[in-house]
């Protein structure tokens, strides 16, 4: 009864007809699954550096890394490894779990390639999970990943394929499977979601999460970001997305793929302690825990614990 809810083959209209019922109904159904695969009261922490920052020649509208526009962004070179294992020891001592480690680049090269993978066997040394975004990847560059140890590659789809041609041209949708059937084959875990708020439909959203639910496996983690609005970027001033769809948005990502862990990632800083409440309800199991995310902010460590302690959820244990 219950493996048959792990399905493929969701259709948007499936996906619709979830986001369209009354909210109560949503949440009730999405608590009731989330229930019966995780802890209904963990939340997970992951802390998230930047190990390469800006100069991307990639052009995705919302991002202030890439070169195409101009944001007045803070760029460096591959940090070295005695820094990237400081701020991995700062989060463990923190309560992360997980450390996720992202470089603007299209693709890395082979020989970036394995100066990450001494980034995360160093990473690995602390006990911590490792995950890692450095855009498409090769197989045999994620073979050497996953022989580095590394637990999680993270690489969204973003959007629908219908509105990805809104987001960036500089690759395709099928390139991103790609590197996910890369990763996949390689036998890592696999983080993949996308972004909310950046002017799409909500038959969109539920393109993107019929596309990750249509996955050969569902991924392990499933990132749903609100557009966190860079200025200089041509996805700056935006709509906001009101925070109920956001709850929606999480609450239909759970029904459709009731292993994954939610993550509510981007873009907290934009939602009321309420409104995350919302969304721990309707699933989310797992967020980012640092004043910064990749380039964007995040909320503070100790507003998040209040937080925490407030709805009686205890981050999980690694
Ligand atoms: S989202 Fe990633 S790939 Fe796109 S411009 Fe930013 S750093 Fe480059």
């Amino acid at each position: 009864m219950i493996e048959q809810r792990i399905r493929h083959d969701w259709t948007v209209d499936e996906a619709m007809a979830l986001f369209e019922q009354p909210l109560n109904d949503l949440l009730f159904a999405a608590q009731s699954i989330h229930r019966e695969y995780h802890a209904p009261n963990a939340v997970q922490i992951s802390t998230l550096l930047s190990i390469k920052t800006g100069g991307c020649p990639e052009d995705c509208k919302y991002c202030p890394q890439s070169i195409h526009y101009d944001t007045g962004l803070d760029t460096h070179n591959l940090l070295p490894v005695e820094d990237v294992v400081k701020a991995a020891e700062r989060a463990h001592a923190a309560g992360a779990t997980r450390f996720c480690m992202g470089a603007a680049w299209r693709s890395p090269t082979n020989s970036q390639t394995r100066r990450v993978c001494e980034l995360v066997r160093a990473v690995k040394d602390l006990e911590m999970e490792t995950c890692v975004t450095l855009g498409m990847l090769t197989e045999d560059q994620a073979q050497a990943l996953a022989e580095a140890g590394l637990d999680y590659y993270n690489h969204n789809l973003d959007t629908s394929p219908d509105y990805y041609g809104e987001v960036i041209t500089t690759r395709t949708y099928q390139d991103r499977l790609d590197t996910l059937a890369h990763v996949r084959d390689a036998g890592m875990k696999v983080c993949c979601g996308g972004i909310v708020g950046m002017g799409e439909s909500r038959r969109d959203r539920a393109g993107l999460l019929v596309q990750l639910a249509g996955l050969p496996e569902h991924p392990e983690s499933v990132p749903i970001n609100n557009l966190v609005q860079a200025e200089g970027t041509p996805m700056h001033g935006s709509e906001a997305l009101p925070p109920l769809e956001t709850v929606r948005c999480i609450a239909v990502a759970r029904i459709l793929m009731p292993r994954s862990v939610i993550r509510l990632s981007a873009g907290r800083t934009d939602l009321s302690e309420e409104a995350q409440a919302l969304c721990f309800l309707a699933g989310a199991g797992s967020i980012f825990c640092g004043d910064r995310l990749l380039t964007t902010p995040n909320p503070s460590f100790e507003s998040d614990m209040a937080m925490f302690g407030q709805l009686g959820i205890a981050p999980q244990a690694p």
